[in-house]
């Protein structure tokens, strides 16, 4: 079996020494948020799902859901895990007041995002969805839908799903065929096939809220010309089906405990969330939170993956070390003792935390986006506009490797079922494809959001960065840390120029380096994260605070400038050699 410890010494000092969470809290009037709240209900929520949702993470694996007479089973155990954290109140903590909830921050819900994730993936898309349609329903929907559905869904007593994916549109949501005919009572009628669709059925709730695209007759083709509709499985009030069938689950690679179904929407009733036609407006809309959601799976897979294959590898014996002998009393040395050991663990270690001090930045961003004064939340607009591909398609890419250098560092145990870590990777898998695959992500980052405004989007996030590098520029021990973030910057505000001056020419220019471009754009900001938590570091040190955490933080800052920040120059290189050797590449000789 599997263990798990929540992180929660690196969120308190990534929350309180970092980011000061609290007097943000304050700020915003997020009343009760002080620092034992926050510190209390992480262990709290940390220890629930270690607990209860854990060990039902490798049942989930391996006996997966089962699907007959079109209904969908969810694994042995999950039901429990899952009453167990709605019975508890605990979904309902980021609805607001008014619906059950506690109105929570968003910089916590990463946290609570994480721990869930780590502890069961499959069951935590349960979670996220619910809080995605929670946020739907009550920020767009009427007040009739907002009384029928939004408390029941945001504890977590109904269950939702997103449906924008049908058979012959994924990415291009645009060319959707889903119709909703309107009715007399105002209601719609809506018909066509969803696939893909996450916890389409289950029994884990009474009822299934689904959120469906859909085109009215007559609407504008391609994305303006569809609608959001809310679409019960079961009509409230009615035990009969409101015409939602799922025709069979997905076999696939991981995430075997989440189904992943096909829907049959006929004739089925649906109300209309929000106006027509702004469907894909009010989608995107979320898609900040649900995004940067979608990247924290990377890192609490990353967590889970790095803390099992630690603990094998410090039992582990093979070899000795090259400089000689470590344990006479052995045969063999502990492979902790190899370098290439230790850049893999080292690696995982810094892609985790490195990730998770952004994903912390993005959370207060959030929050400020919501609730902050006119001046902070158009700052905090611009950066978020930055930020959400990029945490999205590299905290997902990083998640992946980090889960396959687990396998790796473990040799052929990290490949076999029997220590758990396989299950990671296959289930990390998904998350840069969907919510918009990573390359889609690139695009948005460097064809849309870096020319956003004129480019305002970029120099509002250049400001925080040039700032702390001149704020810290005649501080010794920080050089190690500056000199390379600012070539760093220096280096991304070069590629930033060359890609719209070459883009706005040649469109293909512009898509090619884009994937690098956002991967060197990420490993920037991850230097300006691990600089900032560097700088806390060595004050509390200077403050005569004792603790070896400081130390073990600073060392891995060291990590990731050695290790990671230096994959830059590549990525500039292969930005700039641009598309020609891909698009002159004849189709017939692929
Ligand atoms: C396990 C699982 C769960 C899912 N859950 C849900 C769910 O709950 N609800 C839901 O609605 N959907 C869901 N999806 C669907 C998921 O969001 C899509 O698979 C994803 O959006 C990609 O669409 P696609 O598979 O059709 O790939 P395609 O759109 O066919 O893309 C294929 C490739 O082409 C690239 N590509 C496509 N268009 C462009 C372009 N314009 N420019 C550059 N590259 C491009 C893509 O990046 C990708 O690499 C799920 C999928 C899976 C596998």
């Amino acid at each position: 079996m599997v263990r798990y410890d929540a992180p929660l010494r690196d969120y308190t000092f990534l929350l309180h020494e970092v980011f000061e969470v609290v007097e943000l809290a304050e700020q915003l009037d997020y009343e009760g948020w002080d620092r034992d709240m926050i510190d209390m209900m992480m262990e709290e929520w940390g220890e629930i799902m270690r607990t209860a949702w854990l060990p039902t993470n490798a049942v989930g694996d391996k006996v997966g859901c089962t699907y007959e007479n079109g209904k969908v089973k969810a694994p042995p155990g999950f039901k429990e895990a899952w009453d167990t954290t709605t019975e508890g109140g605990w979904f309902a903590a980021a609805a607001r007041a008014e619906h059950g909830g506690m109105d929570c921050p968003l910089f916590f819900r990463n946290a609570m995002d994480e721990f869930a994730i780590s502890s069961n993936m499959a069951l935590s898309t349960v979670g996220a969805l619910n809080l995605g349609v929670y946020d739907l329903i009550s920020e767009h929907g009427s007040a009739e839908l907002q009384e029928i559905y939004a408390e029941k869904v945001a504890s977590g007593e109904w269950c939702g799903t997103m449906c924008l994916t049908e058979p012959h549109a994924g990415t291009d949501l645009g060319i959707i065929r889903t119709k909703a005919l309107p009715q007399d009572d105002g209601s719609h009628q809506i018909t066509g096939t969803k696939m893909f669709i996450t916890f389409g059925d289950h029994d884990l709730s009474d009822n299934i809220i689904h959120m469906v695209l859909a085109k009215l007759p007559g609407s504008p083709e391609g994305s303006r010309g569809i609608s959001l509709f809310v679409v019960p499985k079961f009509l409230p009030g009615d035990d009969n089906l409101n015409g939602v069938t799922c025709s069979g689950i997905e076999e696939k690679m991981g995430l075997h405990g989440s189904p992943t179904c096909v829907l049959n929407f006929d004739d089925s009733i649906g109300w209309l969330v929000g106006e027509a036609n702004t469907g894909m407006r009010i989608m995107f809309e979320m898609m900040n939170r649900e995004r940067l959601a979608t990247g924290m799976m990377g890192i609490g897979l990353g967590e889970i993956a790095y803390q099992n294959a630690l603990d094998w590898c410090v039992e582990r014996r093979q070899g000795r070390d090259l400089k000689g002998i470590r344990d006479l009393n052995e045969k063999a040395d502990s492979i902790l003792v190899h370098p290439d050991v230790r850049r893999m663990l080292l690696k995982m270690k810094a892609n985790n935390e490195g990730c998770r001090a952004l994903a912390t930045w993005a959370g207060t961003l959030l929050d400020q986006m919501r609730r902050g004064d006119d001046e902070s939340k158009t700052h905090a607009t611009a950066l978020i506009a930055l930020l959400t591909p990029i945490i999205k398609a590299l905290g997902t890419d990083l998640g992946c490797e980090t889960c396959s250098l687990g396998i790796q560092v473990m040799g052929g145990a990290g490949y076999c079922t029997e220590y758990g870590v396989e299950q990671f990777y296959r289930d990390a898998r998904i998350a840069p494809i969907w919510e918009g695959t990573n390359g889609i992500q690139a695009l948005d980052l460097a064809g849309r959001k870096i020319t956003q405004d004129f480019g305002k989007n970029f120099r509002s996030l250049m400001w925080p960065l040039l700032e702390f590098i001149e704020e810290n520029r005649d501080d010794v021990d920080m050089a190690k840390y500056t000199k390379p973030l600012y070539q760093s910057v220096r280096g991304l505000q070069q590629l930033t120029l060359l890609m719209i001056a070459e883009g706005m020419g040649n469109p293909h220019f512009l898509a090619a380096g884009a994937t690098d471009y956002c991967t060197y754009f990420g490993n920037t900001m991850l230097a300006f994260m691990w600089a900032r938590m560097a700088r806390v570091c060595n004050d509390a040190k200077a403050a005569g605070t004792e603790d070896p955490f400081y130390d073990a933080k600073l060392r891995l800052a060291d990590v990731f400038f050695a290790e990671i920040l230096p994959d830059n120059v590549g990525l500039a290189a292969k930005v700039q050699a641009g598309h020609k050797h891909l698009m002159q590449f004849p189709e017939a000789m692929l």
